[in-house]
């Protein structure tokens, strides 16, 4: 199919590679309506991206070397030491090959691999969408600015709380899965100043470190300036007492980078200094509070992707934990699922049930898998004091389960069972 008018609302992860493939396909004029007005990268911290799932993104023309990344072969699950090593006994080492990323590296890869001719319209938030019923009407959107464009298709690319999504099925609700993620990044020179120094953890370590009720997961990431390290960490743990009574309706926002005072970040380091191996704890507590941002976990089903001319791609399609890591994976698969439905499709109406038939069944087997990880991992995870090698490869094998896809399906559809690696 060839020509016709896109807009992409949300210039994230799934707004800039969606744009790409609209483009590529042939699109006569696609248009990026980004709530933000600024630049976006500061607020990000780290990602992974499984080796199996990069290889096919890079095939599909969505990822390539070019943009900064760290590598990352294994990750070692360890618990506190009954005798005291600052790293924690090593409960298991799982082969796992990724690609790790800062948020805002890859953001900007993909913002500068967008083609010349899409037009990116920063500081514009949609605040309605809507069309004809069937795919044989044009889709609109409306501003903040105030005002209505036409377009032959609306693509949202806006997030967990997607205004496209509203009008796509208006049913669909995320659900809070009742804990949360702090998350923070700092500078990996500043390693040096732990007892052992950064020679303690070999650069292409993944750590999880478990304790009751939660864990934290450790790892490297470039930092914005090339040549540059950072660590980034995620430490799931129960909702602090006061986010609970800010949250009434139970459904608590979060606060970004920046926000976080010295009272509650000193909540979070005496839970680190608690339950974390001493090396790791020391670790979560060399980042500067301005660059903490906590993060209550959810996720979401949505009962169908397409409606009229309005589609969605990426978390506005459906959100997954992050312990599933592959969030950008999956928003950068949607965008190829797109292209290919695009080329393949004679008309409108062939492109968006190609689409939702396509990537609606991989994004209900991942939510899945991250609701099954979250309890494995979070709110029912095993003693973890009593744990061995072989219990822990057998506990993994069960979470997984038939289908496998940690670090999100594979692209083809292909069975992609699980396997010690992970992959
Ligand atoms: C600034 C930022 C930093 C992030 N950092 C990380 C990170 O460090 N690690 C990680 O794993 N994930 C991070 N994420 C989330 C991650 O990008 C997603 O989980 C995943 O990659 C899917 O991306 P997405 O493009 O579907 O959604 P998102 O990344 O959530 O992007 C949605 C975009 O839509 C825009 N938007 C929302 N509503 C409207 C509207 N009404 N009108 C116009 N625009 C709108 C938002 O401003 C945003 O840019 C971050 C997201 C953002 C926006």
């Amino acid at each position: 199919m060839r020509g016709g008018s896109v807009a992409v609302v949300g210039g994230s992860i799934a707004g800039c590679a969606v744009a790409r493939a609209a483009a590529r396909g042939g699109a006569e004029r696609v248009t990026v309506l980004e709530r933000s007005p600024g630049h976006l990268e500061d607020r990000g911290v780290g990602l992974c991206v499984l080796l199996d799932r990069y290889d096919e993104l890079v095939r599909a023309g969505h990822l390539d070397d070019g943009i900064r990344h760290h590598p990352v072969t294994a990750r070692h699950w360890v618990a506190r030491a009954d005798d005291g090593d600052p790293r924690g006994r090593v409960l298991w080492v799982q082969p796992m090959a990724m690609h790790s990323y800062h948020w805002g590296v890859l953001w900007q890869g993909l913002r500068e691999r967008t083609p010349d001719g899409v037009e990116f319209r920063p500081g514009t938030a949609v605040t309605a969408v809507g069309g004809a019923a069937g795919a044989d009407g044009p889709a609109w959107v409306e501003t903040a600015a105030g005002g209505r464009e036409e377009y032959d298709l609306v693509v949202g690319a806006d997030g967990h709380r997607s205004v496209v999504r509203t009008a796509v099925c208006p049913e669909a609700r995320s659900e809070y899965a009742g804990y949360v993620a702090w998350r923070g990044s700092f500078d990996a020179r500043l390693l040096d100043t732990l007892p052992g120094g950064a020679a303690r953890w070999p650069e292409q370590e993944v750590i999880t470190a478990c304790y009751p009720g939660g864990q934290v997961v450790l790892y490297r990431i470039p930092g914005l300036t090339p040549g540059s390290t950072l660590v980034n960490w995620v430490f799931y743990a129960p909702a602090p007492e006061w986010l609970k009574r800010a949250d009434e309706d139970s459904d608590p926002l979060g606060f970004q980078v920046g926000s976080l005072d010295t009272a509650r970040h000193g909540e979070l380091a005496e839970l680190a200094e608690r339950v974390l191996p001493p090396y790791w704890a020391g670790a979560v507590n060399l980042t500067p509070v301005e660059r903490i941002l906590l993060q209550p976990i959810h996720d979401l089903e949505t009962p169908r992707r397409t409606a009229g001319r309005l589609l969605l791609a990426g978390d506005a399609a459906t959100l997954v934990r992050p312990h599933t890591t592959s969030g950008a994976a999956k928003a950068l698969q949607d965008a190829s699922a797109f292209e290919d439905a695009w080329r393949a499709a004679g008309d409108w109406s062939d492109l968006l049930p190609g689409y939702d038939r396509e990537r609606g069944e991989a994004g209900h087997a991942l939510v899945d898998l991250s609701r099954r990880l979250g309890r494995a991992q979070v709110t029912g995870a095993p003693d973890w004091s009593a744990i061995d090698e072989p219990g822990m490869t057998e506990w993994w094998r069960r979470q997984l389960g038939t289908t496998g896809g940690f670090g999100g399906l594979a692209l083809d559809r292909k069975p992609n069972p699980p396997s010690a690696t992970g992959r």
